[in-house]
């Protein structure tokens, strides 16, 4: 990597990334208050309250295998065992294994009282009734316990934990069909700009069609909010104040995107400042340099600026986090993995840049990233093509076809 000394975009008031999510972070608490929930409506939230075995799981003793329950003891390559029974999944054999008999079992089923061994299905023959074994087995063999998985009364999930596929699969099998998760935060969310159209409006001159309200939409969704989408809000003043006044009465958090900068018809910031508190970051980033932070009544606020690709990274690197801590989730750094970039990189010296890139996996089983190509914030095809961002340091100068740079991939961020 080389540094290029005499083209700098170094900043001395803006903060790092990390100090700008440092203080989002600050600033954001888990919602207040939880609901009862279908295990069918609850993956992906967060529990609230600790979850017990209310019995042992599996709840009976049962085999691992088809085969036959027996007695370990009456195993023998010469007599053959009498096949008394069966117990299948569901239908339990009711009756006691008695010395010199066995019966027929399925995985799951019941283990009869008597039997403490089950013959895998493989290692017999059959013949009428008559079990014959090729080998002997050690006592025990195949045999599930009760409470193996879950002893009653163990403490099965804790709160604050997001809940996956698994998850809900254990709560089934504890017989428990609702839990108690913490209520979802509501985000009210719009778009600023005159030259802004709706899908289906024709476009005038110099108009482009609100793309980042479909993206934040997006974005919300899959992190699993409760969102409200207030529109189109064009570049007037009392338009602006009335849009964020309407979204702080409703929300617990307000993302704005555009008007957010220092422009003539840029409102967000102005409005912001008479409303509530505000605060007004440079960040040492590309893309997304400003943004609005701040509070309006209890509502937090996000101004993100209005080129596409910034909004995506203002989002994934601050507006996340704070929704996800509201949420109730533990918020843990991006993973950065290392990777050979394919291509050369241009880069300036004073903003750490989040270029947009898509990941391979070599032959030997190393990573490398290619560009997607042109990196401006306008362009949102790139972020489209991309699957992760190339994260270079805000010292770094151009980076040479064949370094170690970091990424990020995009399922750790959207
Ligand atoms: P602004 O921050 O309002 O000056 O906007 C910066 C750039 O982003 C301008 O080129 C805008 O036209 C564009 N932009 C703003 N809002 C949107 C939007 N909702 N969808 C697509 N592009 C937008
Ligand atoms: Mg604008």
């Amino acid at each position: 990597m080389q540094t290029d000394t005499c083209d700098t975009d170094f900043d001395a008031l803006a903060l790092t990334e990390e100090q700008a999510r440092e203080r989002v972070l600050t600033a954001s608490t888990p919602v207040a208050g939880s609901e009862r929930c279908l295990l069918t409506a609850a993956l992906g939230r967060v529990l609230a309250a600790p979850i017990a075995a209310p019995f042992d799981v599996p709840p009976h003793r049962n085999s691992a295998m088809d085969g036959y329950a027996l007695r370990a003891s009456d195993q023998s390559p010469d007599t053959p065992l009498r096949i008394v029974g069966r117990s299948f999944a569901g239908h339990p054999f009711d009756a006691p294994v008695r010395a010199g008999e066995c019966v027929q079992i399925m995985t799951g089923a019941v283990v009869p009282a008597g039997a403490d061994t089950v013959v895998q299905q493989e290692l017999t023959t059959v013949d009428g009734n008559a079990l014959h074994l090729q080998r002997t087995l050690k006592q025990g063999a195949n045999i599930r316990h009760p409470g193996e998985d879950l002893r009653r009364g163990q403490s099965v999930l804790e709160p604050g934990r997001l809940l996956t596929a698994a998850d809900l699969g254990l709560l089934a099998s504890l017989g428990l069909g609702e839990v108690d998760v913490l209520r979802l935060p509501r985000v009210a969310f719009f778009s600023t700009g005159d030259e802004l159209r709706g899908i289906g409006e024709t476009l005038g001159e110099g108009d482009i069609y609100d793309s980042n309200r479909y993206i934040l939409h997006a974005l919300l969704q899959r992190i699993g909010v409760d969102s409200v989408d207030l529109g189109r809000i064009p570049d007037r003043r009392d338009a602006v104040y009335a849009a964020l006044d309407d979204a702080s009465a409703q929300a617990d958090v307000i993302i704005t995107t555009g008007g957010a900068s220092v422009g003539a018809a840029d409102y967000v910031a102005h409005a912001l400042r008479d409303l509530g508190e505000a605060e007004f970051w440079k960040i040492a980033i590309k893309p997304g340099r400003p943004l609005n932070f701040g509070r309006i009544g209890a509502a937090l606020f996000f101004g993100l600026p209005g080129n596409p690709v910034s909004v995506m990274a203002t989002f994934a690197l601050f507006a996340a986090p704070c929704l996800r801590r509201l949420r109730g989730e533990s918020v843990r750094p991006y993973r950065r993995l290392h990777a050979t970039t394919r291509d050369a990189l241009k880069k300036t010296p004073g903003r750490t840049d989040f270029q947009r890139g898509i990941l391979h996996t070599e032959p030997d089983g190393s990573l490398s990233v290619s560009s997607t190509g042109l990196q401006g914030s306008h362009v949102l095809s790139s972020m489209s093509q991309a699957d992760c961002f190339i994260r270079l340091p805000r010292e770094a100068g151009p980076v040479a076809a064949g370094s170690t740079v970091d990424v990020v991939p995009f399922a750790d961020l959207f």
